[in-house]
């Protein structure tokens, strides 16, 4: 595990096979995981503390939640998007606060029904900031991405963290500069921005 800030971990992603970041935060009673990746051996780098363990699937892409079979975590959550992949869980709709960590969902090109996790000034966003397919190239919904961008802002969060990225941390400014960069490129013919 790589710590990332006091209670805030990563075990890193791997690209053979694909296997996304896996997030861990100390918050407290509990320890959570955010995404479990695609390898069961990644997830026993984890030192639970022999605490409780709550998961946060960020969308359901193998990469993020193949591995899930390999741990039982005492509660899980994920969005209805990835409840059809998984088949069990609580169902997030709106932000659910337990102690210090906040799951909200976070509206995305990439995913529908993504998920954020928020905890000490740090929000793992999965590639819920990442693009899509569409017809071959890569491309943002523009309205989608105009609530990507309004939901980053109401996070208190100063640090983002983003799955697979060779910057894992990136500064929430930072962030939110370049996805409107790239939002101020919609045209109003298209639903979609090429990137
Ligand atoms: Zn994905």
């Amino acid at each position: 595990m790589e710590r990332i800030y006091e209670a805030v971990y990563r075990v890193s992603a791997v690209e053979e096979p694909l296997s996304a970041d896996i997030g861990v935060v100390y918050a407290g009673s509990a320890v959570w995981l955010y995404d479990v990746g695609a390898i069961p051996e990644r997830l026993s780098e984890i030192d639970t503390r022999g605490l409780p363990v709550f998961c946060v699937l960020s969308h359901f892409h193998p990469d993020h939640i193949a591995a899930l079979g390999a741990i039982a975590p005492e509660r899980l959550f994920l969005g209805a998007n990835t409840f059809k992949h998984v088949g069990r869980g609580e169902i997030v709709r709106e932000d659910i606060l337990v102690g210090d960590v906040r799951v909200f969902p976070l509206p995305s090109s990439h995913a529908k029904g993504s998920l954020g996790l928020e905890f000490g000034g740090y929000a793992f966003l999965g590639d819920g900031i990442c693009s899509c397919t569409k017809g071959g190239r890569e491309a943002y919904n523009t309205g989608v991405l105009g609530e990507t961008i309004k939901r980053l802002k109401s996070l208190s969060a100063e640090y983002f963290l983003l799955s697979h990225d060779e910057k894992f941390v990136r500064k929430r400014g930072e962030v939110i500069a370049e996805l409107e960069e790239i939002f101020s490129k919609r045209t109003k013919d298209s639903a979609f921005i090429y990137v």
